[in-house]
């Protein structure tokens, strides 16, 4: 049995070597490494794929966060409500431009951001709403449009983890992750759902005058060449990283199939255990269901009841099979975003979650002998 890895990028690799190979070698061979064609390409294909009219490639998914705000003319002072419970990249830009992060409690079933919590958190300051569509599945977005919409907030999709997901609104209307809000993030990094070969990020929008404004602040603030009209910065995805993103973005609808076959191996396995709580899909689905990608497992993370969580990952470690903790400290507890406006017990659910999940090998690559080999040592344990 191969080796049981959290992500098999080298298995994933060898599966289409060819394919990225000739694709990097074409940059090489025009060494148009900068904003060369292989960008342009890429930033169609994924437009494409994604039903949005503008993607506009930058450096990587913290970055793009950034931009987004930047874009939107967020100013110091401005509040922007997010969620406690995720990768300290969202709530880390938002400090960084002056704004005031205003972290609010999750959902208990799916990790994502609550909806009641957004709405007490509004105050005449708020201007947006980040939801982290997190471990691969949507926010409630038509919950988040409806109070943006009465309160006049921007909509941010910090979609790092959920690219190739689909919502679908109540109205059976259906929208790729990331096209749902005014503006949305993604990242590149390796282990993303669509990853490249170093570090990478995107910015979508449906707006064109957003996407104009976009477009100069990636680049030095630039509309026109040494005309700097705004305060930019440089960010860029390189040509070598968008050849092989545009290679693998042909595989990631059946990347996302892997993941989600993986999920309803684990669900199957899991499912009936009294100390732990498979992941809820998206939309209300309870399942995996076959036709619908409301989740893309960007993260396979289970909830622990009644379980020594230590014990567990050492009880795996020891058995070569590596596991996860995402997230172990809630973001209002961390030093740097600490704040005496919050009270620890708005934050109820972050705080138990961070204490209860575990997240289990998952990508791309997983067989059923490994698969098999993880749950029956996880039941192991837990028997
Ligand atoms: C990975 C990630 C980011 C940051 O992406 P980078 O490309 O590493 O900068 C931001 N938000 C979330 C939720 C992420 O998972």
């Amino acid at each position: 049995m191969k080796k049981i890895q959290m992500v098999d990028l080298k298995g994933q690799y060898a599966a289409i070597k060819d394919q990225v190979n000739t694709s990097i070698q074409e940059v090489i061979d025009t060494t148009s490494f900068i904003n060369g064609p292989k960008v342009k390409e890429f930033q169609k294909n994924l437009e494409d794929y994604l039903g949005v009219k503008h993607v506009i490639p930058c450096a990587n998914g913290t970055d793009a966060l950034q931009i987004a705000m930047m874009g939107l003319g967020l100013q110091p002072g401005d509040e922007v409500i997010t969620a406690d419970f995720t990768f300290a990249a969202t709530v880390e830009v938002i400090a960084l431009l002056g704004l005031t992060p205003v972290l609010v409690d999750v959902d208990p079933d799916r990790f994502n951001i609550d909806i009641d919590a957004i709405e007490k958190a509004i105050t005449p300051k708020t201007k947006a709403i980040v939801p982290v569509h997190l471990f691969g599945q949507c926010a409630d977005m038509e919950a988040i449009l409806a109070l943006a919409k009465k309160h006049d907030l921007y909509v941010i999709e910090d979609n790092a983890q959920a690219i190739g997901a689909t919502y679908t609104a109540s109205n059976g209307s259906k929208a790729k992750a990331g096209t749902i809000g005014d503006v949305a993030s993604t990242s590149f990094f390796p282990s993303k759902n669509l990853g490249c070969y170093g570090d990478g990020g995107a910015i979508f929008t449906n707006n064109d005058d957003l996407a104009h404004t976009i477009r100069g602040i990636v680049n030095h603030g630039m509309y026109k060449r040494y005309h700097h009209d705004v305060v930019g910065v440089n960010s860029r995805l390189d040509s070598i990283q968008a050849a092989v993103l545009d290679a693998k973005l042909s595989h990631l609808d059946n990347y996302n199939k892997s993941r989600q076959n993986a999920a309803r191996k684990y669900n199957a396995a899991f499912k009936n255990h009294p100390n732990i709580e498979i992941p809820k899909a998206g939309n209300g689905c309870e399942t995996i269901c076959d036709n619908c990608d409301c989740h893309v497992f960007h993260q396979y993370t289970l909830k622990l009841k009644n379980t020594d969580r230590d014990a567990l990952v050492a009880h795996l470690n020891s058995k070569g099979i590596p596991c996860g903790v995402y997230y172990p400290i809630p973001l209002h507890k961390q030093k740097a975003y600490q704040d005496e406006r919050y009270n620890d017990a708005d934050f109820k659910v972050t705080n138990q979650l961070s204490k209860e999940v575990i997240s289990l090998p998952m990508h791309t690559e997983l067989d059923d002998d490994q698969i098999e080999v993880i749950t029956t040592s996880v039941l192991e344990f837990l028997s």
